[in-house]
């Protein structure tokens, strides 16, 4: 009998706190930044030459040569090599640590790719190319770019659904949002070269930054809603997340010790070079903003926090918010002229 109470007891206590915790986990997104803790990662080669060089010229240069790993010899061949990882020789900008390393024309270095099914992603959700393709062109034995983003041309963008979409309801939803509340417009595929192609996926929710100039996924799993959607259309747009502006620091505080180190590049600050939109300001209510704990090792705990020591809620809406519609519009211009 003592017994059964002090189970009944020590049940009620876990109960509460696994509340505690659900109650504090923010309203968007959390569930697959949690998830995707599962997925088998790759680490591309070093960048070991540019931190020699950065040693060697410290404050004297301000771009840094660095060699790419030589390819090992093998079936791909050299001119089959997308330009992504045949560049034998890239200039760095210099930056500091806590930036994502960057070529002088804005590209970024990828030291750390995650491999779920089919995808490579970057960044969380950011596709960067297809498991094939990474396997085919050897793509882990050379220095990773992440080409600066594209816009698309006019600000159109065609799409088309698999057939067999689970949430054909939500990205039709999301479409006309996009359509109503921005100067961008998704229209249905005619016989365009790119377009966007919405897909099943088994987890989370990806896209490719920016117009690739062909067929371009996004995958979408079950759980993948309107908010969701939305954030995965602002990457396609060509937006990085919210928290890698270089002027965070004045809003935002990362909480490092709580982030495993190979997610650490998801919070590094990413020069306006790279970005299509170097805007001044920082958005607290961005669909593109992670949730304060995103990626946590500690659940409960926080990974970033104001600067000010409180918690921020993030987008409460799960649509747009202004600024994320005025940066559209800054980048692709008015309505008036997609018409
Ligand atoms: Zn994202």
């Amino acid at each position: 009998m003592k017994n059964l109470k002090i189970f009944i007891y020590l049940t009620i206590l876990y109960l509460g706190y696994v509340l505690y915790l659900t109650k504090n986990k923010s309203p968007v997104m959390d569930e697959s930044y949690d998830q995707e803790k599962n997925l088998k990662s790759y680490s591309t080669p070093p960048l070991s030459n540019h931190k020699n060089n950065e040693k060697k010229d410290s404050g004297k240069l301000q771009f840094k040569k660095v060699e790419r790993k030589k390819q090992r010899p093998s079936s791909a061949k050299k001119d089959k090599l997308e330009s992504n990882i045949k560049t034998p020789q890239l200039t760095l900008m210099k930056l500091s640590d806590d930036f994502i390393p960057m070529t002088e024309k804005g590209e970024l270095i990828v030291p750390h790719v995650f491999i779920d099914g089919p995808h490579v992603l970057v960044h969380g959700d950011i596709l960067i190319t297809d498991l094939d393709t990474f396997n085919e062109k050897r793509m882990d034995e050379g220095l990773l770019i992440l080409p600066k983003p594209r816009k698309w041309p006019n600000g159109i963008i065609p799409y088309e659904f698999a057939s067999d979409l689970y949430t054909m309801d939500e990205v039709r939803r999301s479409i006309e949002y996009i359509n109503k509340n921005t100067s961008v417009r998704l229209k249905k595929r005619e016989n365009e070269k790119a377009y966007l192609y919405f897909k099943n996926g088994l987890n989370n929710c990806y896209s490719y930054l920016g117009y690739q100039g062909k067929k371009q996924d996004i995958s979408l799993s079950r759980s993948c809603k309107q908010p969701h959607i939305l954030h995965e259309i602002m990457h396609a747009l060509g937006f990085f997340h919210e928290q890698n502006r270089s002027i965070r620091d004045e809003f935002l505080e990362v909480n490092w010790k709580n982030i495993d180190e190979k997610y650490h590049l998801n919070f590094k600050k990413i020069h306006p070079k790279a970005m299509l939109d170097p805007k001044e300001d920082f958005d607290f209510e961005s669909i593109l903003l992670y949730p304060p704990y995103a990626f946590a090792l500690v659940h409960g705990e926080h990974t970033m926090i104001k600067v000010n020591g409180e918690l921020y809620e993030g987008n409460r809406t799960g649509t747009l918010s202004e600024g994320d519609i005025s940066r559209i519009k800054k980048v692709y211009g008015t309505s008036e002229k997609i018409e």
